[in-house]
This record gives structure tokens, C-alpha cells and sequence, in this order.
């Protein structure tokens, strides 16, 4: 009789439902694998039939058809190897299933019969999970916080699954690999306090991490940049546990790990990176940067530098929250909620147009400035900073007044009261302020938004004319 068991494939970032369709039937001995498999997943045969001897038991010297379904959607990898020994087994009656779930498996096998460890083991395991299924994980996965560990039995080998299918139970809970946080919440790798002399670009910092507001900061090389750009990471809060199990999703699909981090996701891309290397696609719709930073932050350093075409990419993922791809019919969606911050050198020397100085640099400086940026690419950025060199020097100007655990815990307080009063934020702006010319209605929402921050900063409900003028000041490109 024709047995299925439930498995998974990566689709971008997201698994899917695949059923693993087995039937032993009378005739020449032979194997075929139908329903859109790649390669990989072709010579799951030869691995499976060794590991199914290695675990004791016999492969059948029949006619074995393995159907994956849905036939459109192209399966790759050694993820349903499980299933699909599994599934010959249950066929050819070696084993039984005595369990009132349904039966799922994800996993790679090895030639001895050892259950491996697939990219993308988080993500495959969640639908399965949600639907109900008994699923069966390679026993390194580190299941989502919250999820009853006894949904998923964590197995390392095919012999252990087979026993656990024929005697009804979970597999003996071995103890959840650690959930210990990368990165410990109280270390801090840059200081805020420490940033001396840039009062106006910490503070802006610190709106950019209230309101998510990408930030421009701009100025000559050696002013910090950079360490203001790195600080701002450091005063984002602590990742939900939701967010965490996005984070550890997205970080598990690219092959990477499958810990649970704590502290927000900080990404610095080369400058010579591609449109898919930022924003994902390529053949095997790789997410790219801006999904691996979701939930943190992407900071781009020397944005003049970056290819232009790559940066005009990053405007419609960046305003929806999403990159959307289409591959072969589907579509594929990479979440991309992230705090963008940009450093920047005006033109070489980072005095053009600076009333500190006079540029002296050569028509292809300036083109690799920031300053040369598209203004579709410039007006993404509500806050745009422009540093100059401190007159004093650092050491006798006076440390920032917040340190960084303090600043996340503001950041945390803001965001909250933003989130209680999202939609009322132009009934708290005082009357009249419509008054102000040369803003269009982006740049105007841009400046309400940073003025409600100011406001909620300082403790007060409602925003005042000073909290406005220092919304526009702060929005920069004024002066
Ligand atoms: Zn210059």
C-alpha cells in the first residue's frame, strides 16, 4: 500500500509542504524518483538504500516509486532523505505506525545511517509543526522557543526514528541544546557615553533607533562616523522572543547556525556588492543582506562608494518592509525590516559645501562622494547628519550624557509609546505647522514623525514649535 510522510522544501527563506509519496509494488527491482527532483536529491537513493542497511533493515527487492508533491515546485537538497526512508519502510511493512499523528521528516541521511543536519532545518520544521505532524529533526536543531518539545522528536539516526515510529513515541527527549543567546544582553561593544563632541549625531542616533528612521551621517574621515553608526546598533533594544525565532529562521535558511540571538542583527556589506548580493535572488533566491539584517541593522559605510544600482534597489524593499521575487511562478518573500544607516564623504575631503572650509577635489572625488547620490536615494534617509571636525580636541570635550544600557532602555520606552498612539501622530503637532514651506509630503511626514520622537524624548505628549524646528534641522539638507 502506497505510504506518504510529510516533509519540506526551501523555498527563499520559507519552507513548504511536501508530501513524500512511497509505493512498493511487485515487479523488476528498480527506484524512481518523480515530481521535479534536482540532482542532490536524485542520488538520495544510493545514500538511502546504504541507510537502510546500516540501520538493519532490508531494501526491498521490488519495483519502489517515491513521488514528491507538488510536481511544480522544484525540490533540491538531501532534506527528504528521512522521509523518504521512512516511507519505504512503513511501505514494505518493516515498521508500523502505531502513533495518532501523522508522520513528517526532515533531514539528511549519511551513509551509516546517522541523520544530518540540513540549511534551513527551522524553517523547514515550522509548517510542519503548525499542521500537527509528528516531525522528525536531525538532533542538533534547536526548535523555537515556546514550541512543546515533545511535537518534534529530535533523532540521530534512521534506526532511532524507525523505533520511535513503531513503538508510538516521541523519541527519549534529549535535552534541548542550549539556548544560549550569542552575545549576552548587558555587553557592550561600543559605548555611547564614550562618543565625545557629537552631541547633534548622537542624538540623531538615538531618534534613528526610536522610530527605525534610516540616518545619514556625513562629514570628513575621522570624525566617527563609523563608531556613531556602530553605536546606534548597540542601543537597539534586545529582539523579542518573535523576532528572535524570525532572526534565528532567516540565519538557519542561509546555513548559518540555529541559535536563538538575543541582540538584533548588525550587517556591514562591501561596497562592490551586487543587487542580488543586497537584496537577494540569483539562481537559488538567496535572500541577500537586507534579510540577512532584518530586525537590525544594515549599515552601509561610504555609501558613495556603493554601486548604483544596488542602492536604487534598495528603496522598494526598504519602504515595504519586504523583498518580493518571483521564481519559476512563485513568489517568494524575504522580510527586510531594518534600521538602515549610511556613512558618507561629501566629495574626498569632506568640506564641499561645508562652511568649515573649501573643497579642493577633483570632479571624480565628488562623484564618489555622498553628495552625488540620486535625491530618490537621499530622501530615504529622514535624518541626515553632517559632521565637522571638533574645534576642541576630544579628549577636554564633555562624555555623551547617556550611557548605551540607558539609551536601549529609552529607545524601548519611545517605541512603546509610539506604537500606543500610531495613526493619532498628526493630531499632537501644534497649530499652524502646515505653515512651513519647501517640504513635500514625504519629506513632511518625515520631519512629524521625528518631531513626535523629540517630543516623547523630552516626556511630553505633545510636540511643540521647538521640537519641530529641530525635526527640520535634524532632516537636514538645510543649511
Ligand atoms: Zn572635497
Amino acid at each position: 500500500m502506497p505510504t506518504s510522510v510529510a516533509s519540506t522544501s526551501l523555498l527563499g527563506i520559507e519552507g513548504i509542504l511536501v508530501e513524500v509519496e512511497v509505493d512498493v509494488a511487485p515487479g523488476i527491482p528498480a527506484t524512481r524518483i518523480v515530481g521535479l527532483p534536482d540532482a542532490a536529491v536524485g542520488e538520495a537513493r544510493e545514500r538511502i538504500r546504504s541507510a537502510i542497511r546500516a540501520a538493519g533493515f532490508t531494501w526491498p527487492a521490488r519495483r519502489i516509486t517515491i513521488n514528491l508533491a507538488p510536481a511544480d515546485l522544484r525540490k533540491s537538497g538531501g532534506s527528504f532523505d528521512l522521509a523518504i526512508a521512512l516511507g519505504i519502510l512503513l511501505a514494505s511493512g518493516q515498521i508500523h505506525h502505531r502513533g495518532q499523528r501523522a508522520l513528517a521528516a526532515v533531514g539528511e541521511l549519511a551513509l551509516d545511517g546517522r541523520v544530518r543536519m540540513v540549511p534551513g532545518a527551522l524553517p523547514l520544521l515550522l509548517p510542519l509543526i503548525e499542521a500537527g505532524y509528528h516531525v522528525f529533526a536531525p538532533a542538533p536543531v534547536e526548535v523555537f522557543p515556546g514550541i512543546p518539545s515533545d511535537l518534534v522528536s529530535r533523532v540521530r539516526s534512521l534506526d532511532e526514528a524507525a523505533r520511535c515510529i513503531s513503538t508510538g513515541q516521541s523519541a527519549p527527549s534529549s535535552p534541548q541544546p542550549k539556548g544560549s543567546p550569542s552575545g549576552s544582553d548587558q555587553t557592550v561593544a561600543v559605548e555611547f557615553s564614550h562618543i565625545r563632541g557629537q552631541p547633534l549625531a548622537s542624538r540623531a542616533v538615538l531618534i534613528a533607533a526610536c522610530g527605525r528612521l534610516p540616518i545619514l551621517l556625513e562629514g570628513p574621515p575621522g570624525v566617527g562616523k563609523s563608531m556613531l553608526a556602530r553605536a546606534l546598533h548597540e542601543i537597539l533594544p534586545n529582539l523579542s522572543t518573535e523576532e528572535r525565532g524570525e532572526v534565528a529562521s532567516i540565519a538557519s535558511a542561509g546555513g548559518h547556525g540555529a541559535a536563538f540571538p538575543s541582540r538584533p542583527p548588525l550587517r556591514m556589506p562591501h561596497h562592490d556588492i551586487t543587487v542580488a548580493g543586497l537584496i537577494g535572488g540569483g539562481p537559488r533566491m538567496t535572500p541577500g543582506e537586507l534579510t540577512w539584517a532584518h530586525r537590525g541593522l544594515l549599515l552601509l559605510d561610504e555609501i558613495g562608494e556603493f554601486r548604483r544600482d544596488a542602492l536604487e534597489a534598495l528603496r522598494e524593499p526598504l519602504e515595504r518592509g519586504s523583498v518580493d521575487l518571483v521564481r519559476a511562478g512563485r513568489a517568494v518573500r524575504f522580510p527586510a525590516r531594518v534600521i538602515l544607516a549610511a556613512t558618507g564623504n561629501p566629495c574626498g575631503c569632506g568640506e564641499l559645501e561645508h562652511p568649515s572650509g573649501a573643497c579642493r577635489c577633483l570632479p571624480s572625488a565628488r562623484r564618489r562622494g555622498s553628495f552625488s547620490l540620486s535625491a530618490p536615494i537621499r530622501d530615504r534617509f529622514p535624518l541626515k547628519i553632517r559632521l565637522g571636525r571638533p574645534t576642541t580636541p576630544l579628549s577636554e570635550l564633555p562624555p555623551g550624557e547617556r550611557t548605551t544600557l540607558e539609551a536601549r532602555a529609552q529607545v524601548t520606552a519611545v517605541r512603546a509609546a509610539l506604537a500606543d498612539r500610531s495613526g493619532a501622530v498628526g493630531r499632537t503637532l501644534p497649530s499652524g505647522h502646515d505653515a512651513i514651506e519647501g517640504f513635500g509630503v514625504r519629506a513632511w511626514s518625515q520631519v512629524e514623525r521625528i518631531a513626535t520622537i523629540v517630543a516623547l524624548l523630552a516626556g511630553r505628549e505633545v510636540v511643540s514649535r521647538e521640537d519641530l524646528a529641530e525635526a527640520v534641522y535634524l532632516h537636514g539638507d538645510h543649511w
